[in-house]
């Protein structure tokens, strides 16, 4: 039998479900990977859909997979095209017999499989797909993801019950080789229309793709830098490589399993410390599983200006603040240098990243799609399960029954970044404003703005809006 793995965000050997499927079924195993034009198209906004910083992990990715490949003594076929046209070009030219690949859950990417599944109606072909990016697989949920509960605490505490996670499959140690195929180029970024983005010496961490780079950051955080055993301490922070695990690029890629993680966090645990710190990194990455079930479970709705709560607010598109807000032009120091660590290296923390989608949404009342589109855009690490639902949970119109909740984001910037090191790193301007007068600097006297060097409103913005009145009114337009 000849299988096609059709790789998509699953770029890896290790814990990959098809092809441990395919090994125990195939003669012939065919790894294929599409360039489909439509990522590297434009947001409804009209921001690049790829952009460099992904663009490039990337292709640093499917390099290192094809690589792996090789060396097993296979390879990698790269295409560039629509997946629904030229997978049925391939499935002619090697006699496939069966398509497997892992599930996505969202309606691009189900839209495609489906379009696919169409032009193969009359081959015979089978499609199968296979669970492959969560701790946890839907069959070991404690109920079905039609019944998943809508609020994050109470499927933690149902799955935790009972919990049971796979373990991650080993990598094959061979291959079967590939028939006489032309395997066909990686694209370089400007063939993609992309520009290379030049590495800034204050980014997080040089970010490479790819599933070796992957696993030794893994290797790296918990058992070299041992900092797995302080995560719970640290990782609210914003500056440096290790105050969180800095996972997140190669998971949303693939480059990692989750399952991994768990394995690796499960024998740190008996060989080093078991603690608040080590339960908490499982307990994020089931964020990160709750937010691909809920997805799941709600399809297109994770999209939808109305959210999954469906409430309609009179969301502003007013591009002037949008831009001083993605340029960090707004005058609060936090938003400004999380906004400009963005834009200059694809990265910015969880910490950075709940201040500045609160202020876009509880302070501007900007329409939450156009940030969500911005950081489909930019950031490295970009989920579309987790993006999007991460951001109807900002704005207020996900799945929490909260209401109405706001970032301070003075307060935040004083208990965060308490030095000011973090403001000082992303914002030049105010390099001699003291820790106790950085996280106002429109507070600033006459004097002191000469004796710092910082005069406001010319090296660096006023705010934008005043942070408690446009609260007060954003609130109001929100319970009424
Ligand atoms: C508005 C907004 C948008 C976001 N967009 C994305 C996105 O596109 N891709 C993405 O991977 N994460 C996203 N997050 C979640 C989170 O900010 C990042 O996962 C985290 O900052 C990545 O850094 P890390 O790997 O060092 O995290 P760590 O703190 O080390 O956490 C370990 C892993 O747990 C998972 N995780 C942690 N927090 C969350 C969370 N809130 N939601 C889902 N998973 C989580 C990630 O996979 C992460 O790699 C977003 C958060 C917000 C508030």
């Amino acid at each position: 039998m000849n299988i096609l793995i059709w790789y998509k965000n699953d770029l890896r050997l290790h814990d990959h479900p098809p092809l441990q499927q395919a090994l125990t079924q195939a003669d012939q195993i065919i790894p294929f990977y599409c360039f489909d034009p439509r990522h590297f198209s434009q947001t409804n906004f009209g921001f690049p859909k790829t952009g460099s910083f992904r663009g490039q992990f990337l292709l640093e990715s499917l390099a290192d997979l094809r690589h792996s490949l090789q060396e097993l003594g296979s390879d990698l076929i790269i295409r560039q095209g629509k997946p629904e046209e030229i997978i049925p070009q391939l499935v002619q030219e090697l006699a496939i017999d069966s398509i497997y690949f892992s599930t996505e859950v969202t309606s691009e990417e189900k839209n495609v499989q489906k379009q696919l599944s169409n032009n193969l109606s009359q081959s015979g072909v089978k499609l199968e797909s296979f669970w492959s990016a969560t701790l946890y697989h839907p069959d070991d949920l404690p109920f079905k993801i039609s019944q998943l509960p809508e609020l994050f605490t109470t499927f933690r505490k149902k799955v935790e019950q009972n919990f049971y996670i796979q373990p991650p499959s080993s990598p094959p140690q061979k291959l079967p080789q590939l028939s006489k195929i032309e395997p066909g180029n990686l694209p370089t970024l400007g063939e993609l229309g992309l520009d290379s983005p030049s590495f800034d010496t204050r980014s997080v961490l040089q970010f490479k793709g790819g599933e070796r780079a992957g696993l030794a950051r893994l290797n790296d955080y918990l058992w070299q830098k041992n900092c797995l055993k302080n995560y719970k301490e640290t990782r609210n922070q914003m500056l440096g490589a290790d105050y969180s695990s800095k996972f997140s690029p190669w998971l949303a890629n693939g480059c990692l399993s989750p399952r991994l993680i768990y394995d690796q966090v499960q024998k740190y645990e008996a060989e080093r410390v078991k603690n608040d710190s080590t339960y908490w990194l499982i307990f994020e990455l089931l964020w990160r599983d709750y937010f691909r079930f809920i997805a799941a479970k709600h399809g297109q709705r994770i999209f939808y200006l109305s959210g999954l709560q469906k409430i309609k607010l009179p969301w502003l598109e007013d591009w002037d603040r949008f831009d001083l807000w993605r340029e960090g032009q707004t005058g609060y120091p936090l938003v400004d240098a999380n906004m400009r660590e963005l834009a200059k290296t694809g990265f910015m923390s969880n910490r950075g990243r709940q201040n500045v989608a609160s202020f876009l949404t509880k302070n501007l009342g900007i329409n939450w799609q156009m940030g969500a589109e911005w950081f489909e855009s930019l950031l490295i690490d970009y989920d579309v399960c987790s993006n999007w639902c991460n951001w109807n949970y900002t704005a207020g119109v996900g799945n929490d029954a909260r209401g109405f909740r706001y970032f301070n984001i003075t307060k935040q910037s004083k208990d965060y970044d308490p030095k000011g090191d973090y403001l000082r790193q992303w914002l030049p301007a105010l390099q001699a404003i003291p820790r106790d007068k950085i996280h106002e600097p429109w507070k600033l006297t006459k004097d002191e703005q000469h004796d710092y060097n910082c005069r406001i409103g010319v090296n660096y913005p006023r705010p934008i809006v005043d942070f408690f009145k446009s609260i007060q009114h954003n609130e109001k337009l929100y319970n009424s």
